[in-house]
């Protein structure tokens, strides 16, 4: 077990300026907490030197390894603070098992579990007072882990890795007045992943290839891109940073989200969600959908509503689709019911308004 020595105890803001940040965060991970973990390790040593330390930069050669060779993965979730004061995390052990196997498909050592909680619990329980209050605000926690090994030989891995936590206080996704249905953009110039690559591990190298996309999505007047898959351009595999929900809607709901085939992201959201539809009496499965059938689907009538899901957005309503060869409006272009309950149903959990029956709340 890694202690986390406290190095020295810093303060960034004075209380005044810190509880304006808190009020109105500005945009999403702009202001950073006070404190930071770091811990490292190496091929000698294992890991070691465990420390919460003021937030502050590194220093590192500039031959290090990840700046050649891209060896660095991340994660993403939240704290909360719950009525009554208290601070919870959410399902912290699902991030740390999906880094350690982000970890092992980048060839990078893995943490263990228990020591990847601790690293969280420690800077949340120091930046307690960074957690901000209000239903959607939150403390956006990440961690991440890079190699740092010095020198440019690239037939083995890097033999030292720093893994660092850093945390920021987010407002809600998109804005007080809840989430607004989003436009995406079908794209059929760039895949994202392919069978046998890094799809399922939230390695960074993921998101730099994305953004020529993101931008592609921009010009065409839309917020996201989705993602189809790499051999046949047809599979709809995820959003973004998201994963997706189609709603067959009526008396009893029926969900369906791409299957996890290796080239997507195992949400944590898209999880939960699974469950708690179920919970609410749906029917929630992992299936496949083409972008073909999504069309028919909406023209149909049978497809009333498409969400997406993240820790950081949480659930974003799909109202518009656009591509190539045309679009699209899924159900009347506005958030929809069974989109709207869940929503709820997973905030109540977060903010501990709601029974927490599946023990994903952990408190800090
Ligand atoms: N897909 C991708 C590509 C992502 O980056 C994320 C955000 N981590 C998600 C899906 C949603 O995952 P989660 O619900 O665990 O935040």
């Amino acid at each position: 077990m890694v202690a986390f020595e406290v190095a020295v105890n810093a303060r960034r803001l004075p209380d005044a300026e810190r509880a304006a940040v808190l009020t109105s965060p500005p945009g999403f991970g702009q202001v950073f907490t006070d404190h930071m973990v770091t811990l490292r390790w190496s091929r000698e040593r294992g890991w070691h030197d465990g420390r919460l330390e003021p937030y502050g930069p590194f220093t590192l050669a500039p031959a290090t390894s990840v700046f050649h060779y891209g060896q660095a993965i991340f994660e993403g979730m939240k704290a909360y603070r719950q009525d009554g004061g208290s601070i919870a995390l959410f399902r912290p052990g699902a991030n740390a098992e999906r880094f350690n196997r982000s970890a092992r498909r980048l060839a990078m050592p893995e943490l263990p579990v228990d020591t990847f909680v601790e690293a969280i619990e420690s800077l949340v329980a120091r930046d307690r007072d960074w957690v901000p209050e209000g239903w959607g605000r939150s403390l956006y926690l990440r961690p991440f882990m890079i190699a740092t090994q010095p020198g440019l030989g690239f037939t083995q891995p890097s033999s030292d890795y720093l893994f660092c936590v850093i945390a920021s206080p987010v407002a809600p996704y998109f804005g007080p007045a809840g989430p607004r249905a989003l436009t995406v953009w079908l794209c059929a110039d760039y895949v994202r992943a392919a069978p046998g690559g890094t799809g399922a591990a939230k390695a960074a190298g993921n998101y730099a290839a994305a953004f020529v996309a993101s931008r592609q999505a921009a010009d065409e007047g839309c917020d996201q891109v989705v993602w189809l898959d790499a051999a046949e351009h047809a599979w709809v595999e995820e959003m973004g940073g998201m994963n997706l929900f189609f709603v067959y809607g009526g008396e009893r709901p029926r969900l369906v989200t791409p299957a996890l085939t290796g080239a997507l992201l195992p949400g944590v959201t898209r999880d939960s969600l699974l469950t708690l539809a179920r919970g609410l009496g749906m029917t929630a499965e992992e299936g496949r959908v083409s972008a073909d059938q999504w069309r028919a689907d909406c023209a149909s009538g049978a497809l009333t509503e498409v969400f997406a899901c993240g820790t950081a957005a949480v659930v974003a309503p799909v109202g518009e689709v656009r591509g190539r060869t045309g679009g699209w409006r899924v159900g009347d272009g506005r958030p929809g019911p069974v989109t709207r309950r869940l929503h709820h149903a997973l905030l109540s959990i977060q903010y501990g308004r709601k029974p927490d029956p599946f023990d994903w709340v952990h408190k800090v």
